[in-house]
């Protein structure tokens, strides 16, 4: 299958590493000069655990390179952070045509959306995954998923079809856990209960998602934005309930010395995914008339973190 990667950070690079290790034509696309330049100098160095591999890849910052050398793409898989998807899919627009899929399982909502503004619904491939990567250095990522790497898809909008199917097995031929279900937007909303509280009470309080879950303020903030962002999903008529998400959250990160992705962004003073996160909760519920006054409130404070770095005392 040919595909096109766009934005080669942790994700990126190590699905399409993977994706490329398991024979399909694969084009890295990022913006990252360096990371790109020791790409297409040495290869990517991809750490999973079956084992440290170098692999030659065509990576490339323009993707204008995709189109001359590689033509249209069957499968565009979107790892930019949810900030940059709009950007990326203008840019992908060049490999694209009637016949390619595009695909996010980035965190957060609304990032199909975005999506189907440049591509036909039906086309649009959304959907969630439990696998992690940490970027090490240019052209250097290491796989770091933790128990089942279990990726859920489904088209935005239309059936699951045998071409869906065929992208499935494609990721399963990498090594990627993977199933096309229409409980995929299901599973995209169980995730962003974590995210909700990971990101947005970590980037606060700048805690690990263990710290929050120990410090008997951060739980009480994780069971009012569990109970929220449940809410809001329940009136989107998808069944999350919220006793179970708590106990699985706290039964997860109860012990975890992680910090959350928003966090360490915060740290690096970089833009968050904020809006894809808290803010698609906020959005979602002033939508359906589900109050939202904690996510709210984390919401603006995380925008006015993130918007005065260089403002702040200490
Ligand atoms: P990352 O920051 O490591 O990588 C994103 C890459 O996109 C960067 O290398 C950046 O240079 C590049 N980029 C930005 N704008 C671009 C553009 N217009 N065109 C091409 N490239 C561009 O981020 P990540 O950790 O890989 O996360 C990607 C997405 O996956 C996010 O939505 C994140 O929440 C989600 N996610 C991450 C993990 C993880 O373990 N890292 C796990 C699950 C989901």
């Amino acid at each position: 299958m040919k595909i096109a990667v766009m934005g080669a950070g942790a994700m990126g690079a190590m699905v399409g590493g993977r994706l490329a290790k398991a024979g399909n034509q694969v084009w890295l696309v990022d913006v990252w000069k360096d990371h790109v330049e020791k790409m297409q100098r040495d290869g990517l160095l991809l750490e999973t655990s079956e084992g440290v591999q170098t692999l030659p890849v065509s990576a490339t910052t323009r993707a204008m390179d995709v189109r001359d050398q590689g033509g249209y793409m069957d499968l565009v898989i979107i790892f930019v952070k949810g900030l940059y998807t709009e950007q990326a899919i203008q840019d992908a627009k060049v490999f694209i045509h009637d016949d390619t899929y595009v695909l996010t399982v980035q965190n957060g909502v609304g990032n199909a959306d975005i999506l189907a503004k440049y591509v036909p619904p039906e086309r649009v491939l959304m959907g969630t995954t439990l696998a992690a990567a940490i970027l090490l250095g240019p052209g250097h990522v290491r796989d770091s998923t933790a128990g089942s790497p279990f990726t859920q898809i489904m088209p935005l909008h239309g059936e699951i079809t045998p071409d869906v199917q065929r992208i499935v097995e494609t990721l399963q031929g990498a090594g990627l856990e993977a199933e096309a279900t229409p409980e995929a937007e299901t599973a995209i909303w169980k995730k962003l209960v974590v995210n909700c509280c990971t990101c947005g009470i970590g980037t606060i309080t700048r805690l690990s998602c263990g710290q929050v879950c120990e410090e008997p303020d951060g739980a009480a903030l994780v069971s009012e934005v569990i109970r929220e962002v449940c809410a809001v999903a329940n009136a989107k008529g998808l069944h999350l309930d919220y006793k179970e998400n708590l106990e699985h959250f706290f039964a997860v990160y109860r012990s975890s010395t992680h910090y959350a992705s928003m966090v360490q962004d915060a740290k690096k003073k970089a833009q968050t995914e904020v809006e894809t996160i808290t803010g698609a909760v906020v959005r979602e519920g002033k939508r359906l008339g589900v109050p939202t006054p904690v996510n709210t409130t984390i919401y603006h404070l995380i925008r006015m973190i993130s918007s005065h770095y260089n403002d702040q005392m200490y």
